[in-house]
């Protein structure tokens, strides 16, 4: 088959519907647990993505558990995810997948987009992700404008829970990676434009300790200070920092306690875990159950512990740095120079990775500050990612970029 050429023009042509579609879509606050702002990206997503063909269709998600500030365990509902599947019978099958939810809640000031002259968009979730999903839809027209769109499938799964640690879309990306060959993710490059190479792993874990509250003058000697029995724990933990390689705990955040003259009976400490190493998990699980196994030693004390790792590490295998390798390729076809690096965040792409799924996870647009008031979207990134993209799609498509199609259990056997 001849060279592929990637149809710069009309990309070029979509630039304003492509900046109009983000500013649309980041001025709807769809936080993780605003439903109901989920519901009206569901919709808005269904509409844009139905012309591209393919089955499609909206998945309920199981409820995530969390632990409230009284240390029980209570389900909280989750928004829905959007899937889509189109030629699921092709030879050469690719997964495309970015998340439509965002850190940013309703109780937060930071709300609306804001264009900052013609370079800049300023906005919440205007690089994480909301011009991701743009970037993935626009990419996918290409492709199906093309004649060689014939000679792939592709899959797309839209989650409203990526920035919970995915807890209930995970066994949906486990389904993905089995049923295709390799998987682009459109979250943002990172803030220097360079993509993620190795991404470690995390985890979220909560302590819940309890005593015995009594009056602090009277019968201070009856009461259990859960409060001190935790900062035993935090300092335990704390103490592995520095102690192997890659592996850090944060302790993030602690509650507990009430009035002044009362011993203190509960308290709840949460804390996230990075870590290279499948192997150092261990590490962690074990000196959560020797803390909790002391404590329980101790007079009037119970503690328990909850969570778990919810990205394994994202190691540059073989695999992984082939597909990164294509994308560099199709970027010089464009002058556009790609390098990759490690990082410490997590995404999809590790649980994609973890289920065998070779991935290349920062496919979408270059800005800045995610997580922060001050997100930004660098607007030429948005034509410029989609050439990227679609000329990626194109060359897999037409079979002048190669793919092994062994190994895989395909959509009829998962
Ligand atoms: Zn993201």
């Amino acid at each position: 088959m001849s060279s592929v050429i990637p149809p710069v023009d009309w990309i070029d042509s979509q630039a304003q519907r492509m900046l109009e579609l983000v500013e649309h879509w980041a001025n709807i606050n769809s936080a993780s647990d605003n439903l109901e702002g989920l519901g009206q990206m569901d919709a808005l997503l269904s509409d844009a993505f139905s012309p591209l063909g393919g089955q499609m269709k909206l998945i309920d998600l199981p409820p995530r558990q969390i632990i409230d500030s009284s240390g029980q365990v209570v389900q909280k509902p989750l928004g829905r995810a959007l899937s889509i599947i189109k030629r699921p019978d092709a030879a050469l099958r690719v997964f495309l997948g970015i998340h439509m939810d965002t850190v940013y809640g309703l109780d937060q000031p930071f709300q609306t987009t804001q264009r900052l002259g013609t370079s800049t968009l300023r906005g919440p979730g205007v690089a994480d992700a909301k011009s991701g999903i743009v970037v993935m839809l626009v990419a996918l027209e290409a492709l199906e404008r093309s004649d060689v769109a014939d000679f792939m499938g592709w899959e797309v799964l839209i989650n409203p829970d990526e920035e919970l640690g995915s807890p209930g879309s995970t066994p949906l990306l486990i389904q993905c990676a089995k049923r295709n060959h390799l998987g682009f993710v459109f979250e943002p490059t990172l803030a220097d434009g360079s993509l993620a190479g190795q991404r470690k792993g995390s985890g979220n874990f909560t302590v819940v300790v309890r005593g015995r509250s009594a009056h602090a003058g009277r019968e201070f000697h009856l009461g259990s200070n859960a409060i001190t029995a935790t900062a035993d724990v935090i300092t335990q933990l704390d103490a592995i920092n520095g102690r192997f390689e890659g592996l850090t705990i944060n302790i993030a955040q602690v509650e507990g306690g009430g009035p002044l003259n009362m011993v203190p009976k509960l308290a709840i400490c949460r804390l996230n875990v990075r870590y290279d190493d499948a192997e150092q998990e261990g590490i962690v699980q074990s000196k959560l159950e020797e803390i909790v196994r002391q404590l329980e030693e101790r007079n009037s004390i119970r503690a328990e512990w909850h969570g778990g790792f919810t990205a394994p590490p994202k190691p540059l295998d073989e695999p992984t740095l082939h597909l990164l390798e294509h994308v560099a390729h199709c970027g010089r076809d464009l002058g556009i120079n790609v390098t990759w690096r490690s990082t410490g965040g997590v995404c999809d792409g590790n649980r994609l990775a973890a289920a065998g799924l070779p991935n290349v996870d920062t496919m979408g647009v270059r800005g800045g500050n995610i997580h922060s008031p001050n997100e930004y979207l660098l607007i030429e990134s948005l034509t410029e990612r989609v050439k990227h993209a679609a000329l990626l799609l194109m060359k897999l498509a037409s079979g002048q970029v190669t793919w092994p199609k062994k190994g895989n259990t395909g959509l009829m056997n998962s």
